[in-house]
């Protein structure tokens, strides 16, 4: 079958239409659905000194980088997050307020606020 080059490259450009079409609607169904963060207006942080941000990597979405809430909400910077891990948190730096485990999306959550036990008070900000 004899077609002209017009016809030809007219084809071709169907055929990578549709290709590209195709491609960009598996690479949609599969990014992860991003989880609800809450939102932090009306949350009043506790800033207990006694108190200090622990991480349940195992729960965490961050080693996949699906959630950085608490990395990004956490005005200490106590929060780092390590890809393939989850989050590590600076416990010198940690005032407890509790922020963290508020915005947390995951059930149950992946960070939590738990006694210090003998742990130094965090470093006061001047
Ligand atoms: S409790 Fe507050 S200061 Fe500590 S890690 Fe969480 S957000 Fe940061
Ligand atoms: S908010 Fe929860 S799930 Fe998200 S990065 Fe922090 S600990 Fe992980």
């Amino acid at each position: 079958m004899d077609i002209s080059r017009k016809e030809f490259f007219k084809k071709s450009l169907y055929s990578l239409g549709e290709a590209i079409t195709t491609v960009s609607g598996a690479l949609k169904e599969s990014e992860p659905e991003r989880p609800t963060i809450r939102d932090t207006a009306d949350f009043v942080p506790g800033g207990e000194e006694n108190m200090r941000a622990v991480a349940s990597n195992e729960r965490c979405l961050a080693k996949n980088c699906g959630c950085f809430a608490c990395f990004e909400r956490c005005e200490l910077q106590a929060i780092t997050v390590v890809m393939g891990e989850g989050i590590r948190i600076d416990e010198t730096r940690c005032t407890g307020c509790g922020t963290c485990e508020y915005v947390c999306p995951v059930t149950p959550k992946a960070v939590r606020l738990q006694p210090r036990k003998g742990l130094e008070p965090p470093i006061q900000k001047a």
